[in-house]
């Protein structure tokens, strides 16, 4: 029996116009996500259809596809000819497997020349299913299994389960932003909620070797590989910053030190947003978190970048945070103990409201420029791939 996988995507078809630019680039990114393991993928009335290759195993494939940014839903569909007998006979058979109590038929018939409408298939299927299985009964509130019969142009379909998707918008269709990525439990959310609109991302971390460990920085890149898992490729961009945080320790008030910090942060990310052609900035920013997301903090931080930053966790709680991270598999990363740079070089009374004037006034007494130009030179450029 042939299967085969039906992924349905959502707010692509509300485009207009566009609307094949936006299909063409979720082919594509589906296409290189799945490598060699397809043989064919084609597009036929608002539907994708996957063909694997023959010793595939298909729900495998349909786990991958589904976290695939713009796939609302994945199906494992079993192909029939478009001829009732058939398809009763292998509905009844997938359901003759099953160990469920309760199901119910759903069909869809976008091939209107089939001789019999959707609640026809539905009786007729349902009755073909109750002879072959005794041990089921129909509920069509609640069943604990549904089997959907869909009747389109090139054949039939039959499935009993599909698997959601992630949803958003293909990666490539929004631009590029380059994230700040440190190896806390918020960042990579950040990035993986703008990336899920369709911008792609590269990254950035800024590392303090040696009061940072080389196992810190490859956490980072785990991080960095498992948002490639939705994102596609990711480049990282390391960036050597202990000179820097050592003289701001050396030249500028302790309470100033965390906001400083983020400053060159953001004009370090300004060169190589301007290098990469990223025209936003992301981080993992949540408005009173720490003394550095007061909305004052937010303030002087965002005056040093010259691109506009996202913050998409900026309303919601640690609670709320943790749950997103948990779903897209970075938590556990996250919570390994390596120090970041920002909890070795954390003063004991960081300002919580940092006044734009005072902190340029202890900026100054840096060189910011040869900072900067430093901290590019060093740069180490690691391109991860899916
Ligand atoms: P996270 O959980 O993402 O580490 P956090 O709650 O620890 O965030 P901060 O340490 O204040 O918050 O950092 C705020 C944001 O600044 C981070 O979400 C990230 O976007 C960026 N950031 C912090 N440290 C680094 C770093 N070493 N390299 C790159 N970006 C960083
Ligand atoms: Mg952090």
């Amino acid at each position: 029996m042939d299967k085969i996988l039906l992924i349905k995507y959502g707010e692509i078809i509300l485009k207009g116009l566009n609307r094949p630019i936006f299909e063409e680039k979720l082919i594509n990114n589906l296409r290189i996500t799945a490598g060699d393991r397809v043989l064919k993928i084609w597009k036929a009335q608002a539907i994708i259809y996957v063909q694997p290759k023959p010793g595939v195993d298909e729900d495998e494939l349909a786990l991958l596809l589904s976290k695939v940014f713009g796939v609302v839903s994945v199906a494992v569909a079993h192909v029939v000819a478009k001829e009732m007998g058939q398809i009763v006979q292998i509905a009844a058979k997938l359901m003759s497997a099953t160990t469920a109590k309760t199901f119910k038929v759903e069909a869809k018939r976008s091939d209107k020349r089939f001789a019999l409408k959707s609640p026809e298939i539905c009786a007729v299927a349902g009755e073909n299913i109750l002879n072959a299985c005794p041990h089921l009964t129909v509920d069509v509130i609640n069943p604990e299994i549904v089997v959907t019969i869909e009747i389109r142009d090139s054949a039939a379909y039959i499935y009993t389960a599909k698997i959601t998707g992630v949803g958003g918008m293909p990666i490539g269709t929004n631009g590029k932003a380059l994230l700040l990525l440190s190896g806390g439990i918020d960042s990579p959310v950040a990035g993986y909620m703008i990336a899920k609109r369709g911008v792609q991302l590269c990254a950035v971390h800024f590392f303090s070797y040696p009061y940072t460990s080389e196992r810190a920085r490859e956490k980072v890149l785990d991080l960095a590989q498992k948002l490639t898992g939705y994102c596609g490729s990711i480049t990282v961009y390391i960036v050597p910053f202990t000179d820097a945080l050592l003289e701001i320790r050396q030249k500028c008030p302790d309470q100033h030190l965390t906001i400083i910090m983020r400053r060159l942060m953001m004009y370090v990310a300004n060169k190589i947003a301007e290098k990469v052609k990223a025209t936003a900035l992301i981080t993992g920013e949540s408005i009173g978190q720490v003394a550095s997301q007061t909305l004052e903090a937010l303030t002087v931080t965002d005056d040093a970048a010259e691109y506009p930053v996202f913050r998409p966790l900026i309303g919601l709680d640690k609670e709320e945070i943790v749950q997103i991270a948990r779903k897209i598999g970075t938590f556990e990363t996250s919570i390994l103990p390596y120090e970041d740079c920002c909890t070795v070089f954390t003063p004991k009374h960081p300002s919580t409201k940092p006044q734009l004037d005072k902190i340029i006034q202890s900026e100054q007494k840096l060189d910011v420029d040869t900072i900067i130009s430093n901290a590019l030179d060093g740069v180490e450029e690691i391109v991860l791939k899916r």
